[in-house]
């Protein structure tokens, strides 16, 4: 590992917040604890902590001693002052005293000490920093330093390569009574420079900054040093000659381990799925022995909330055989929901503090021969599960190279699974209406797309937003935080290479908008036929495409579906010399009808809306400046020219589209946004 400090970015910290009245101490300390922040290796989506201790002026001007500690829901490596919450170090000294402390009442203390009562809850491990006497503490989960320790003999092996260089601490679950250990420990050791807690992470302390910072570097550098050396080879395991490929078995995946699902109401809760792989997780999930060595536990305690303590472990999926594979996923993940009940049955027996079962689904799955998945609630979720899954395959690795992986035992991880204090950082804010699904947009560059996208963006649904133009989707992926793909829509292999991106990313697709659209004008006894075919072509075959790629992952997820059509007031009402747009647009009319009458069984529905006389692609400023020219109108008067004299925009045809993905028992529905316009009114 290498040191990142440099004298001149530590100096620029300094005086960028002196600026904002932050002092020297901590401004350093929010300099060192990005460092270690960013490094994956080091510290991942919420492992890992630091402090300083320092002096404050209170509102009253007077001086008080405090702890500045890393508070909950920051990122440390992008950490500010306010992600460092002061507390008041005297009380926080004196809790010593107590026997014993529940976590409640140790939270609600940390809260009634702090300077700025609207600061985020310090850190869990709060009193361990506050108990030890050093300036500046570091700690994290380091992925070399977890390899080390989670032995059956860790802690000799620590000892080998620290000596009495550190304190080793055997594992006590965070709180209260980890911060006594650990203060008693060192009080018996008190020249140390670190503490090794065993199956668990790594702590570094120090006067300075530096200091603290350069003895991690140290202590990291010393475990990389020792995983290098007298190292096993991993024996391979037999795969079959050809393997199915990653869009093809991610629906069927995905289908499986939705957690719950109501048939009547027509509701799934889905997960995402975030696909990795690579040479070290394939030389992993492929091992011989992968089903003992994935299977132990976790490599550090606090990844049970993201990724339960065990992965679900699949079969290798042959090529051409996906419905043998079906019935193999099925069957492990019925097993894998079995063994979660037993673990929770057993363990809550014991508990002093009767907990409720969790979903019992897995949210990390290894597939040999192909990679890992992480899941979660969001895209977001599930890449925090597939970046640990990641870290986890890099420690159970080296671990077995050297020896063999042990980390913490069932009655431990379960503490920390059901720890309120843990299931505190997940978060219970209410869901959006369209989480967990997956929407494809087509045309997604365009007025009408991007106004979709991002309504469905807004309502929960991961987005990808496929258009020709792969610059204009990026530039609406970019705004609502979803996915640009390049699609010709009215190429067939375009199409289907499309489906398997939006796949690879997220794990299959349940709501599609078919939206891409453009116009063609031309009397129909005097235009040419290539016009009319080309019309066709996008207009009709192109939805056609889409709906039977969609159609195809639907089913295979077994989860429902919807279908989202942008038919035209042309398919209903035909315009003068506009028979080249509204023929192709009258078959993808009746297109939704048999949608929605061939796969009604599978729960897929098919919904359209036809809209008119809206600023897009159809009709562009230029068309709306010369109609509303030729008519004598202002391009207002023109644009809102229906029943209700009310201008139509994009966004008014997005919220449709949003309403038909939600009405679970419609289907074969045709969803006018016209303003009025009794000529192509539907009956
Ligand atoms: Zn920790």
């Amino acid at each position: 590992m290498q040191s990142q400090w440099s004298d001149k970015d530590a100096a620029d910290y300094v005086a960028r917040y002196a600026g904002q009245g932050v002092n020297e101490d901590l401004a350093l300390r929010v300099y060192t604890t990005r460092l270690l922040g960013r490094d994956p290796k080091l510290v991942l989506h919420g492992g890992g902590n630091t402090s300083v201790k320092t002096v404050v002026k209170d509102q009253l001007g007077e001086d008080v001693e405090v702890l500045c500690v890393k508070g909950s829901g920051w990122d440390m490596g992008n950490i500010e002052p306010a992600g460092l919450p002061a507390v008041r170090l005297a009380p926080i000294r004196k809790l010593r005293a107590l026997d014993a402390m529940s976590d409640e009442a140790m939270v609600n203390f940390q809260r009634i000490n702090l300077l700025d009562a609207g600061a985020p809850n310090p850190s869990v491990e709060t009193l361990l920093h506050g108990f030890l006497p050093h300036k500046y503490i570091d700690h994290v989960h380091s992925t070399a330093v977890l390899s080390l320790i989670d032995q059956p003999d860790g802690e000799a092996l620590a000892r080998e390569v620290y000596g009495d260089r550190v304190a080793y601490v055997p594992y006590v679950m965070p709180g209260f009574a980890l911060a006594k250990a650990v203060a008693d420990i060192f009080d018996a050791n008190p020249g140390v420079e670190g503490l090794i807690l065993l199956q668990h992470g790594i702590f570094t302390m120090g006067e300075t900054a530096d200091q603290a910072y350069g003895r991690m570097v140290e202590f990291v550098s010393l475990a990389e040093e020792r995983l290098a050396r007298q190292r096993k080879t991993r024996a391979a395991g037999a795969l079959p000659g050809a393997l199915a490929t990653v869009a093809e078995i991610a629906p069927i995946l995905r289908g499986c381990v939705a957690i719950a699902r109501d048939a009547n109401a027509g509701t799934v809760k889905r997960q995402i799925l975030d696909f990795r792989t690579g040479p070290a997780i394939l030389d992993y999930v492929n091992g011989a022995d992968v089903a003992r060595y994935s299977q132990i536990g976790v490599a550090t305690p606090d990844h049970t909330i993201r990724t339960k303590n065990w992965p679900l472990l699949l079969p290798a999926p042959q090529a051409g055989k996906l419905d043998a594979w079906a019935g193999d996923v099925k069957a492990a993940v019925d097993a894998y929901v079995a063994r979660y009940h037993d673990y929770f049955a057993r363990n809550n027996a014991r508990s002093v503090v009767k907990k409720t079962e969790l979903d019992p689904m897995p949210r990390v799955v290894l597939v040999p021969g192909v990679g890992l998945f992480g899941l979660g609630a969001s895209a977001k979720d599930a890449a925090i599960a597939a970046d640990i899954a990641e870290n986890t395959v890099e420690v159970i690795t080296d671990a077995e190279a050297i020896g063999t992986f042990q980390p913490i035992g069932e009655a431990d991880m379960f503490d920390m699974e059901y720890w309120s204090l843990e299931q505190a950082k997940l978060g219970k804010s209410a869901e959006k209406p369209l989480a967990r699904q997956v929407a494809v947009v087509t045309g997604g560059g365009g007025a009408i797309g991007a106004a979709t996208a991002a309504a469905f963006a807004r309502q929960g649904a991961e987005v990808a937003v496929l258009d020709r133009d792969l610059a204009a989707a990026q530039v609406v992926a970019k705004k609502i935080g979803g996915r640009a793909v390049a699609c010709d829509v009215t190429d067939p292999r375009s199409v289907r290479a499309a489906f398997d991106a939006v796949v690879a990313a997220f794990g299959g697709v349940d709501i599609v908008v078919s939206n891409a659209g453009a116009a063609w004008q031309g009397a129909i006894g005097t235009v040419d036929d290539e016009t009319l075919r080309k019309s066709f072509e996008l207009n009709f075959w192109a939805h056609q495409a889409v709906a039977q790629n969609a159609t195809r992952i639907m089913q295979a997820q077994g989860t429902y579906g919807c279908l989202l059509f942008n038919v035209s007031k042309q398919a209903v009402n035909p315009g003068k010399e506009f028979g080249p747009y509204g023929l192709p647009k009258a078959a993808t009319l009746f297109l939704v009808k048999q949608y929605a009458l061939d796969h009604g069984k599978d729960g897929i529905r098919a919904n359209a809306v036809n809209a008119d006389r809206i600023r897009s692609g159809l009709l562009t400023d230029d068309m709306v400046a010369a109609r509303s020219k030729a008519r004598g109108l202002s391009e207002a008067d023109y644009l809102a020219g229906n029943l209700l004299k009310r201008e139509v925009t994009a966004a008014d045809v997005a919220d449709a589209f949003v309403y038909l993905a939600g009405a679970a028992k419609t289907t074969a529905a045709i969803v006018t946004v016209d303003g009025g316009n009794i000529e192509a009114s539907l009956r």
